[in-house]
């Protein structure tokens, strides 16, 4: 069976291939190869990139619905699923309370906003204080943010400015506490060193050894996780 693919060429040396998120192929090969050659090393690579497909495929069909808000439905905070349960109540408009979100009924039609309300006050209160927990190993060298702040970042969990402030987006209350301490350690880490390099990751790694299980949880679920809409 023919592969079809997208091929871009360019002055590189070596073929390289991207799985796109809706399942096509993205070649990029050097200005002279010769396509039968990007097509054979292509056949050879046949199981990886069919392993993949089917893997891009899952991922786009398993994006969950937007949430009802109904009894039931399940919400995240710290890493835990709590279920929903409306009450006949006016205030709080939600609460976490024995193992359930308390909704009350009249809230029920601005579900987003009313979570989104709760997650920011709990980040307000939690993400200041973790950067205060790990805050001396980096005090000790002179490093300290100018200010913490919440955002309603989307794709960035957090961001280290050139001033010194951290933001940190309010959907990271939704993932687990080592989850979230590994989000702070990696923007306090940035006070120091700006970019991604080696000493970076190095320096991450050397305050926090299983950083990287930490990371690849927050890849696979976080976003899962603090899904509303
Ligand atoms: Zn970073």
């Amino acid at each position: 069976m023919p592969l079809e693919y997208t091929l871009i060429r360019s002055k590189r040396r070596t073929v390289a291939l991207v799985v796109q998120p809706d399942a096509s192929l993205l070649v990029r090969a050097p200005l002279r190869l010769p396509e039968r050659q990007i097509r054979e090393w292509l056949e050879s690579k046949q199981d990886w990139i069919a392993q993949k497909q089917a893997e891009a495929r899952a991922a786009q069909h398993s994006a969950p619905p937007p949430k009802r808000f109904a009894s039931g439905e399940k919400f995240a905070y710290l890493g835990q699923f709590y279920p929903l349960e409306i009450v006949e109540r006016a205030r709080p408009a939600l609460a976490l309370e024995d193992g359930h979100f308390r909704l009350a009924r009249a809230a029920q039609a601005h579900g987003v906003q009313v979570f989104e309300k709760w997650y920011r006050a709990q980040a307000a209160k939690v993400l200041p204080e973790r950067v205060q927990a790990h805050l001396p190993l980096f005090a000790l060298f002179g490093y300290r943010p100018s200010k913490v702040r919440i955002s309603g970042a989307r794709t960035r969990w957090g961001s280290c400015s050139s001033s010194g402030t951290l933001s940190f987006t309010w959907r990271l209350m939704a993932s687990p506490p080592e989850v979230i301490d590994y989000v702070v350690l990696h923007e306090l880490a940035h006070l120091r060193i700006k970019n991604h390099s080696k000493q970076f990751w190095g320096l991450v790694k050397s305050l926090m050894p299983d950083y990287a299980k930490r990371r690849a949880w927050l890849k696979a679920n976080g976003e899962k996780y603090a899904h509303l809409e």
